[in-house]
């Protein structure tokens, strides 16, 4: 018998779970609330670029169809700090050869749903799930255009319908004890799109991560294929200065941006035309368990939702479809055992990349400019070039590595205590390459609580 399957969410980690399902033999629907990303105009405010990075690539690579995403995707090496004087300075990521990629979400999008289809995945658009039961596999659709709705019933259901997802909410959230949170943090975000100069160059250097930190506040900007950057201000909701409702006119906005990211204002056209295009945005983190019941599991954002801070809210719904396929392999596609290991395993890294994300939230808001911020990343790198078995600063545990989010997350901890005490020891500015640290570091490690 044909074995099949029911997605719901043609989203990024959907399409591309769909095609690790055909190429295990799966007859694969998907169920997509919105119309043909291939045919649709991206709408402003989702075109966000998103750093993919090893972890996602690895997903790709396992699905084997890194090959035609590579060449959407441009490499940043590091970040380049932009002070209020205009002064640049660059932090890599990693080591030489390392970096994390540029990709547009649309683009992205748009092409794993071209693989998924010609794989042999079956998309039908505008059918919105409205209804679940979980337990008998039944989910009710209702057509976005013509409001028409449907029935069907399926043995295995993925909700992979995104932070607010009707999954979760309308199938897995009426079980017993089911347990969810959703918190909003204090800042939202917004787009602006820097364009290419007149011949198509850049503006800015295209290989890296371009951030303005400016203490409570910051604007990122990613580069995309035609020359231009996508830049995202993330900024308070609400405080008399410094904050979204305080930019109320216009000549508020631009002073805003006069004063405090100089530099960008002076190569950003259209500030006020963009400023007005695009929405404000809202971050939150969205917790629940179980993941899954009977018929129904949750994958991606469905199921950990997190800020976008570390840039791995798309890497790590990749991971599960890394995990699930693993796991089906292993258990031989008995999806009973499959999803309480498949829950089991991955709860705590979804907690972890939550955590993570907040945890960098504050380091790239408060820290990334600070000195004594800059001279611990210095002393971490010096580390970990000399002790590699040691130590890997956290940034490269969760962008460069498969460690587990858990994992790194209980060591990366353990090393922000150990250099809390090393960046307050007097003269540390003079000594911070010296053997003495360097020995000082290795103790620590060999007596830190397991
Ligand atoms: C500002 C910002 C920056 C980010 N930057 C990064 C980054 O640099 N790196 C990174 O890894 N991640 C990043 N992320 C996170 C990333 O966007 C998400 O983790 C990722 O999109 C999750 O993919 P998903 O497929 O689970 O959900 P989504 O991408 O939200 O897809 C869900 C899909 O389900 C569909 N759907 C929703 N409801 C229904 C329904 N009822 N019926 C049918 N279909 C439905 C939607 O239309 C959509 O197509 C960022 C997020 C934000 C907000």
């Amino acid at each position: 018998m044909e074995k099949e399957v029911t997605i719901i969410g043609a989203g990024l980690v959907g399409s591309l779970w769909a095609v690790y399902l055909v190429n295990a033999g799966y007859k694969v629907r998907i169920y997509e609330s919105r119309s043909d990303i291939r045919k649709a105009e991206i709408k402003a405010g989702k075109s966000i670029n998103l750093a993919l990075s090893d972890r996602g690539w690895n997903a790709l690579k396992n699905a084997e169809i890194d090959q035609q995403i590579k060449p959407i995707a441009i490499p940043m090496s590091g970040r380049i700090m932009h002070s209020l004087e205009g002064e640049l300075t660059f932090q890599p990521y990693g080591k030489e050869n390392q970096a994390i990629y540029s990709v547009s979400r649309g683009d992205l999008n748009k092409k794993m749903v071209e693989i998924a289809t010609q794989k042999g995945a079956e998309i039908f658009y505008n059918e919105k799930c409205i209804d679940l039961d979980t337990h008998n596999g039944i989910i009710t659709f209702e057509n976005t255009k013509t409001k028409q709705q449907q029935t069907i019933h399926s043995k295995l259901i993925f909700g992979a319908d995104g932070a607010f997802s009707k999954v979760r909410y309308a199938g897995l959230q009426k079980l017993p004890r089911f347990n969810y949170s959703q918190n909003y943090i204090e800042d939202g975000y917004k787009e602006l799109l820097l364009p290419a100069n007149e011949d198509g160059s850049y503006k800015l250097d295209k290989n890296a991560l371009h951030i303005w930190p400016r203490g409570r506040f910051m604007l990122i900007a990613l580069p995309n294929d035609d020359g231009s950057f996508t830049c995202t201000l993330f900024m308070p909701y609400e405080g008399d200065k410094n904050a979204f409702e305080s930019l109320d006119t216009d000549e508020k906005v631009i002073e805003f941006f006069k004063t405090t990211f100089p530099d960008f204002y002076d190569i950003m056209p259209n500030l006020l035309e963009d400023w007005h295009k695009h929405p404000l945005s809202g971050l939150a983190i969205i917790r629940c368990f179980p993941w899954s019941n009977g018929t129904t599991a949750l994958i991606g954002d469905a199921a950990h939702a997190t800020v976008p801070f570390y840039g791995q809210g798309m890497n790590s719904g990749f991971e599960d479809c890394f995990v699930l396929n693993s796991l089906m392999e292993e258990h031989n596609h008995n999806w009973e055992t499959i999803f309480k290991s498949y829950e089991k395993l991955r709860k705590p890294d979804g907690d972890a990349i939550q955590d993570l994300s907040l945890h960098n939230y504050y380091v790239m808001r408060d820290y990334v400019a600070d000195p004594k911020f800059l001279l611990q990343k210095k002393i971490e790198a010096r580390i970990f070039e000399r002790h590699p078995e040691k130590w890997m600063p956290l940034y490269s545990q969760v962008t460069f590595s498969d460690i587990r989010y858990s994992e790194a997350w209980k060591v990366g901890m353990q090393q922000e205590a150990i250099m809390k005490d090393i960046i307050s020891l007097p003269g540390i500015e003079e000594k911070w390459d010296s053997e003495e640290i360097e020995q000082i570091i290795l103790e620590k490690l060999d007596n830190k609580p397991e």
